[in-house]
Formats: structure tokens, sequence, C-alpha cells
């Protein structure tokens, strides 16, 4: 068997191709009051989070306070991070609040009037934004998305006079920075951008007719990238995505205006590299045995998700044959892909799964008393 830099499987990260990436979303930015947070959950691998932090530029997006800690540990400026979720304990809200982050995405009236005492009680004014739910349907897949009426996320807009009147009657522990969105992920179709943004500008409209005043809008992330062509399309359309907020959106001269993205900065940059254990003749179909599994990238059994996948070690490109690439887990959804077509692959074999940057390693799991999968840096 060939043998491996680290034992496989490994998450192979290049990092001229997140740099790149990184670089083209900074130069994108058509405004200087758009402000990018980087959506930690994607990826935390300490290094990511370093490259990341020394742009300079860019901000975290957090969902826990595990995440907050991971943040500030890895250099992020404290004001510059973000908490959102629906269920932030009393311990994380007073660890958001101690560390002094920049805001608080309050997805209920229970959780702002829970805010409000812990603040209070620490002697503190709470940054916070509303987040709300527009009623919006991303499109893709249904794990994946967050901004309809019938999912757990955000505030009902039936609800937001009602969230607003007590974010400002609370003003001793309560900021109201401004309004929070986030629709879903994996979004290639920039149509429900358009209608958020129209969704936004009526809620403006109403909000100025009450006499409320917003520092900033957060737009959320879900950015797709391109599952099936990794190689051709690298970088996602940076341009064509915040071209459609400066388009439709009417955000006020005195607004900063926020985007969460996460797996758009990093799943490009990302391969899960796996050796072949066994090529096993089925009855109808031939099986690629591989020594990763869904515990190592869940994303295919978790969403149905396609990745590409590449032989980088056969030299025989000539032959081609189809194959089911599938790991060694005991459940039938542990499969990589179906009928794909390879090189002639042969135990020992290195295939590359590639867009695994995003909700890859993060993911990884110890189900069947397996290791987590290492990580390897190619500069
Ligand atoms: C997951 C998440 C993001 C990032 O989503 P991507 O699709 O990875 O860009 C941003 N904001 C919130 C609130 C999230 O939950």
């Amino acid at each position: 068997m060939k043998t491996t830099p680290i034992p496989t499987p490994y998450y192979e990260y290049n990092l001229g191709v997140l740099r790149s990436t990184l670089e083209a979303m900074l130069s994108a930015i058509p405004d200087p009051r758009y402000r990018v947070h980087y959506a930690i959950k994607a990826n935390n691998n300490r290094k990511i989070l370093n490259e990341i932090v020394g742009t300079g530029k860019i901000g975290a997006d957090c969902v826990s306070g595990g995440e907050v800690e991971a943040a500030i540990n890895a250099g992020f400026n404290p004001a510059d991070i973000m908490l959102a979720g629906v269920g932030k304990t009393d311990r994380e809200i007073q660890l958001a609040l101690n560390a002094g982050i920049g805001c608080l995405n309050v997805e209920s009236l229970e959780e702002l009037e829970i805010i409000h005492q812990l603040a209070t009680s620490m002697g503190v004014k709470a940054p916070i934004a509303l987040r709300i739910n527009p009623n919006i349907d991303a499109h893709t897949h249904k794990y994946i998305t967050t901004g309809t009426a019938e999912n757990k996320f955000g505030i009902p807009l039936a609800t937001l006079d009602r969230a607003i009147e007590k974010a400002l009657e609370w003003a001793d522990g309560i900021e109201l920075l401004g309004l929070h969105f986030h629709i879903g992920s994996q979004l290639l179709d920039m149509q429900p951008y358009v209608a958020l943004c129209h969704t936004i500008n009526e809620i403006q409209h109403h909000l100025d007719s009450l006499g409320v005043r917003l520092s900033m809008i957060d737009v959320g992330g879900g950015l797709g990238i391109d599952y099936i062509h990794p190689h051709e399309n690298p970088i996602p359309d940076f341009g064509a995505y915040f071209s459609v907020f400066q388009k439709h959106l009417q955000l006020r001269p005195h607004q900063t205006l926020h985007f969460e993205l996460g797996r758009s900065l990093v799943a490009q940059c990302g391969s899960l590299i796996t050796q072949v254990t066994y090529v096993k003749q089925g009855l109808h179909r031939k099986f690629i045995i591989v020594d990763s599994g869904m515990t190592d990238l869940i994303r295919p059994a978790l969403y149905g998700a396609h990745h590409h996948i590449d032989n980088i070690s056969a030299n025989e490109e000539s032959i081609r044959e189809k194959y089911d690439v599938v790991g060694p887990i005991c459940e039938s959804s542990d499969t990589f892909a179906r009928d794909i077509t390879l090189p002639l692959t042969h135990r020992g074999d290195l295939l590359a799964i590639r867009s695994a940057g995003a909700y890859g390693e993060v993911m990884a799991s110890h189900y069947n008393c397996r290791q987590l999968p290492q990580s390897y840096f190619i500069d």
C-alpha cells in the first residue's frame, strides 16, 4: 500500500486556494460599509482561522459559546464577533457579554428577556440584533433552508414590532443595533437574496415611520459553491453576490451591512484524501471501498450531497470504469458517490474527495470508535 504524509484518511488544505478565495472576496466588496464575518461553524481548523484573522478585515460569526472562545483564541477582535443560535444558554450569553462581542443575534422574545436580565445583573448593555424570519424559501436542501415560516429560526415578522418595543423598553440592558437574517445555505440562485432585499426595504420603511433608527443590517451567509466542477470553478462569484445587495438593498447612509460567509470561503480549499481498501465486484455494480466514511465527511450521507472525486494515483487514464464509492461504516447511507466514472482503480490508490473544506472536518465523529481525521496543509 502507498504511504502518505500522515495516515489516511486526512484532510488536505490548499492554502493557496484559501488565500485566493479570501482575496477575491475582499476585493469584490463594493462599499466600505460592507463587513464580512466568517461563519466559524464551516471549519474551525486553527490554521484556517489564522489565515482568515491574518487578513485583518474579516470578523467572526459564531453559533455557540465554544465558537466564541475559538474565535477569541484565534485572535478575532471581540467587537467583530457575532453570536447567533436559537438556544443560547445563560452561560453562553454571559460568556459573550463578558468577552465584549459586537452583537448577539436574538431569535425570540423569550431570549430577549433573558439577555436583558443577565445583562442588567452584570451591569452591562447587551448589543443585539433581532433575527427575523423573513419567510423566504431559499430553494435549497430542506435541512439547510432556515428562513421559512415553518422552521425554528428567528422572530416571525408578525412579532417584530413587539420585539422592537421590548428592546427599546429594556434599554437599561439592551442596545438595539439592527436586524439579522439568514435564509439558508448553498444558494446558487441569487433570486432569494433579491427577495430578502425587498423584504428588508419594506421593514426599514415601516421602522422609519415608527422613528426607529438602526445602525446595522446583517443578511447572513449562504452563498453556494460549485460542487460539480471544483477544478474549473474554484472561486465563487463574490462580485455577483455583493452586487445583488448593492442594487436591491436600500442601506441607510449611516448603516453597516454585514455578511456571514462560511462555505463560500473555505469549501474549495479542502479535500478529503482516502485510500482504497478494496475494489469489490458486486452482482451488478463495482464498489470502491475506501478507508474514509461518513464519520470523516457526513455531507453525502446527511444531505445526499455531491462531491467530485478524483483518483490521484491512477496512471491508466485511458481505461475508465463505473463505480460506487463507499465507506466502511455500518450504515447504507455511508456512500460518497454512485455510478461515477473513474480511471481503473486498484487497492492502495488514493482518492481525493473535493470541495470538502466546509462542513467536513468540523462535523467528523468518533462513531464506530473511529479516529478523527487529521489535517495536512499545502502551502
Ligand atoms: C451556517 C450559518 C452561516 C453560514 O452559512 P454558509 O452557508 O456556510 O455561508 C451564517 N450565518 C448563520 C446564522 C448560520 O447559521
